[in-house]
């Protein structure tokens, strides 16, 4: 496969951005590639800038839940782009799409939009420490919550593909503040609460992990976090920026029942432009300003174009078997890959839920960090450089989760295993 074009952007982006690229995993050195440069993307395909078509298990890292240039996007967003781009004063898409998302999530009583999933944690935690009085965040190690300074401790994929410690930077006053315990482990969590439970502004999770990897929740571990902050008037934040409007219409707090305090949302909520959203219990939101002292706030929030495209994507989304369409069509990419997997001799753990999937080059059960660290990234990077120049796109790093859409055809799965058969031969 030809990537000459993207070969000479890379050197030349390499000396005005650092690594070439705007958000690090992007850069594919954990895989030992070279990023390609993306000129079109189009349903289940993207588009590097030599030609080369893929398709793409990406999906901009998880918004493009109904494919790129869904028809009814693109028409959102031009007909709002005919009149301005940008106010910086209350609009109507704005009341549409809060009316939408509380719609959709009943736990969310009140919503702010803000520009990024970053900034919804960042400005969940604020919001947390403001109405409990307290100041220690508890944590999961893999669990990403963005790059706000005090989520950077065992941070996920981003800061564990590049190996790097994640915390230069971040005074340590902040850090100190910030505990992180190990997914699923419910024990260490109550132990934890018993000491310093009383000084704890909330715990957050990501309800599926989906930045070691895809990791599930086991039985009752949800429900425990749940029962634990409620015992110490600590509040609970589910980060459903990936898992929002991915693992069911209504997150994973619908797939699990629960209902957290706080949450906060970004990738799906914008439709492919940057948005993100948080919000909650009445009580908690009315402490944000102007209502109340909270201060957070932002120049571009609820920007007409970025607004118009969440809600076209929210109103496709609502559609009647929408999810049990891409359930199936990811139920059977899955179980093919552990298929071909299996009859090469590759031990595997891959799972999915709703249109999320991992798949780990170990033997598993993976339902923590230090199990996905277990898996032979050596053979993933082989993995990836090979399926790539097959034509499929996949995240480059072991520690992320995959997403379909529902613009993948059955023809697109097919292809998917048949390749993976063919690359998983080549590489043991
Ligand atoms: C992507 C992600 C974020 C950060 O969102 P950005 O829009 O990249 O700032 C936060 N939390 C989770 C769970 C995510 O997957």
């Amino acid at each position: 496969m030809k990537t000459d074009v993207s070969r000479i952007l890379f050197d030349k982006a390499r000396n005005l951005i650092p690594g070439g690229v705007n958000s690090p995993v992007r850069a594919c050195r954990s895989v030992g590639a070279d990023p390609l440069f993306i000129s079109k993307a189009s349903g289940s395909r993207i588009f590097d800038a030599d030609g080369n078509s893929y398709i793409d298990y990406v999906g901009s890292w998880g918004p493009m839940i109904l494919g790129h240039n869904h028809p009814e996007v693109v028409d959102a967003i031009r007909n709002a782009l005919e009149n301005g781009t940008s106010f910086g004063a209350p609009c109507e898409f704005e009341v549409e799409l809060a009316s939408l998302v509380s719609e959709i999530v009943p736990s969310l009583e009140m919503v702010r939009m803000v520009n990024s999933g970053t900034e919804a944690t960042m400005s969940a935690i604020r919001l947390a420490r403001a109405y409990t009085g307290r100041e220690r965040v508890i944590k999961f190690d893999g669990c990403y919550h963005g790059h706000a300074d005090s989520f950077l401790v065992e941070a996920g994929s981003g800061v564990a593909t590049l190996n790097i410690s994640g915390t230069p930077g971040v005074p340590k006053c902040l850090s100190e503040l910030t505990m992180s315990v190990s997914y699923n482990d419910s024990e260490s969590i109550q132990k934890l609460m018993e000491t310093v439970g009383k000084e704890v502004a909330c715990i957050i999770v990501e309800p599926v992990a989906g930045n070691m990897g895809l990791v599930k929740p086991l039985p009752g571990f949800l429900e425990f976090l749940r029962k634990i902050t409620e015992e110490y008037g600590a509040l609970l934040i589910f980060d459903e920026v990936m898992t929002g409007f991915r693992v069911a219409l209504g997150g994973a707090q619908q797939r699990y029942n629960i209902k957290p305090d706080l949450s906060c949302f970004g990738k799906i909520i914008g439709g492919g432009l940057p948005v993100g959203a948080y919000g909650g219990r009445r009580d908690i939101m009315g402490m944000i300003a102007p209502v109340g002292s909270v201060y957070q706030a932002g120049t571009l929030s609820g920007n007409p174009l970025a607004m118009a495209a969440g809600v076209a994507t929210l109103k496709q989304i609502k559609s009647p078997g929408f999810y049990e369409k891409l359930e199936k069509t990811t139920s059977s990419l899955v179980d093919g890959l552990k298929a071909v997997a299996k009859d090469a001799g590759i031990p595997v753990f891959a799972d999915y839920v709703g249109s999320m999937f991992g798949m780990f080059f170990t033997e598993g059960p993976v339902n923590s960090f230090a199990d996905a660290k277990k898996s032979d990234t050596d053979l993933f990077s082989r993995f990836y450089r090979e399926m790539r120049d097959s034509g499929i796109y996949l995240a480059p790093s072991q520690f992320e989760a995959g997403f379909v859409s529902s613009a993948h055809t059955e023809e697109d799965i097919k292809l998917t295993v048949e390749t993976a058969k063919k690359v998983l031969a080549r590489i043991i």
